[in-house]
């Protein structure tokens, strides 16, 4: 079977891509290993820039939003909170199996091939198993085969781990646990859904004793549990007629795993730079790359800080929340973070004396 396109992937990434090519008279093809598509671990957590560019490339409405979330409270480790946001709407939960189906369906009707319960594994140039391409996409999210083949460099790992509970919050608040002892490497979160709450946490090793631990401390029951890996670090973003796209190039945010944006955004430039792939890592890095290279400077002072410095750092949090409440951008975490920086000089320059020393 010959094709333009052979997109291995049928997740965010995969999808959205599916879409836009095909539209544009590409003949392409998904291959997903999975039976069903959208059976993926995810927060769901989502800016309107997401909501807005979903749109876009559907052309249509979702109907994947369950819930809005007018702010956060961040639990530090002497359990005492602040609560950010309050005022509007700042995110969106969606139901992420809806939102890649929907995507998935529009991609058919527009012409993309499927192929479910199809795990690639045989990739030789121009042909994987029994598909010959013009063009290869690596969607294949975290632990990409395609960019194993092609040595596309190395990232890190996160194994991140969730469940479902009932449970008796604020359900257009979510809330961020930072504590060494809970996560030594990341953060542990609850995400209202509206009827239930998304409860996990990430970290390298020790996945689900840590996780254990902490729905114990929150004295909940947990189902539903599933774990996946979030990727830390960039990846080369194409090498000849091979591209990787969303969590196959890395595109994730490392502050906080972040990756729907990047996935989408990732589809939507390669699709406009189709064929010529040095356009699409160059517009891709001046759109969001940046930050996502901010977001990786920003995890290593995060790594290492301790309790003690995050306790030190509600003080600081608290005098300046009108600040974070008008900058904070989950999709562009650096705005508030440079704005914090600016006003408070003294705390940063003890901060990175303490970092260097
Ligand atoms: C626990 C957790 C919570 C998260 N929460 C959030 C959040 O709240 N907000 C946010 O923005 N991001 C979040 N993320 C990140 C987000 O889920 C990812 O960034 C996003 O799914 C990336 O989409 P993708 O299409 O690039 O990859 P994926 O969604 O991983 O899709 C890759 C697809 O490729 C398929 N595949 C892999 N290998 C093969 C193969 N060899 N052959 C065929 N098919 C293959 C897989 O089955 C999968 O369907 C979270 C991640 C985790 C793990």
């Amino acid at each position: 079977m010959q094709f333009d396109v052979a997109i291995i992937g049928g997740g965010i990434a995969g999808n959205s891509l599916a879409n836009i090519l095909s539209k544009k008279g590409y003949k392409t093809i998904v291959m997903e290993k999975n039976a069903e598509i959208g059976n993926k671990v995810c927060g769901g957590l989502v800016s309107e820039r997401v909501i807005n560019l979903y749109e876009k490339i559907l052309d249509s409405k979702t109907n994947a939003i369950i819930n809005e979330i007018r702010g956060a409270y961040i639990i530090f480790p002497d359990k005492k909170q602040i609560c950010i946001g309050g005022d509007k709407t700042h995110a969106y939960v969606i139901d992420r199996k809806l939102f890649d189906n929907e995507m998935a369906e529009m991609a058919m009707s527009s012409g993309a091939e499927y192929k479910l319960k199809f795990r690639v594994n045989k990739i030789r140039k121009n042909k994987c198993d029994n598909i010959n391409y013009k063009w290869l996409i690596g969607a294949d999210g975290a632990r990409s085969t395609v960019a194993k083949k092609f040595e596309m460099g190395k990232v890190e790992y996160l194994n991140a781990i969730q469940g479902e509970a009932k449970m008796n919050i604020d359900d257009d608040f979510v809330t961020v646990f930072i504590d060494k002892k809970i996560s030594p490497d990341f953060f542990a979160w609850i995400i209202p859904t509206g009827n239930i709450a998304r409860v996990g946490l990430a970290t390298k090793e020790n996945l689900r004793i840590r996780f254990n631990k902490f729905i114990k401390i929150l004295n909940i029951n947990v189902s539903n549990i599933k774990v996946g890996q979030i990727p830390i670090g960039m990846r080369r973003f194409y090498r000849g007629n091979v591209a990787l796209i969303g969590d196959a190039c890395g595109l994730v945010k490392a502050t906080s795993g972040g990756g729907i944006y990047g996935a989408l955004l990732s589809s939507e430039l390669l699709a406009e730079n189709f064929g010529n792939f040095k356009q699409y890592k160059k517009n891709f890095m001046k759109t969001f790359g940046k930050e996502l290279k901010k977001c990786l400077f920003a995890r290593k002072i995060f790594l290492k800080l301790n309790n003690k410095d995050f306790m030190d750092f509600y003080k600081n949090v608290k005098e300046n929340i009108e600040i974070i409440n008008k900058y904070g951008d989950i999709d562009y975490p650096s705005n508030v973070i440079k704005k914090f920086i600016i006003s408070n000089p003294k705390f940063i320059i003890e901060l990175l004396w303490k970092l260097i020393t």
